[in-house]
């Protein structure tokens, strides 16, 4: 999976008005949650809402073995 830049959108409360599925946890993020936009430089289109504090740790995810 290419990643490179991102654009990184704060949606406020007031702003979340539908339910998303964030990639990090796959939990809702549900209307009235305050979350991130992650919108790839390279693709725009594929724009991805994350909770906060799912993207902030994603770098520091380590491989679970599996
Ligand atoms: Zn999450």
């Amino acid at each position: 999976m290419g990643t490179g830049a991102a654009q990184i959108h704060r949606i406020q409360p007031y702003q979340a008005d539908k339910t998303y599925i964030c990639p990090g946890c796959n939990q809702e993020i549900r209307p009235g949650t305050g979350h991130l936009v992650i919108v790839p430089v390279s693709d725009p289109a594929s724009r991805r809402h994350w909770h906060s504090p799912c993207w902030e740790h994603r770098a520091r995810r380590r491989p679970t073995g599996r």
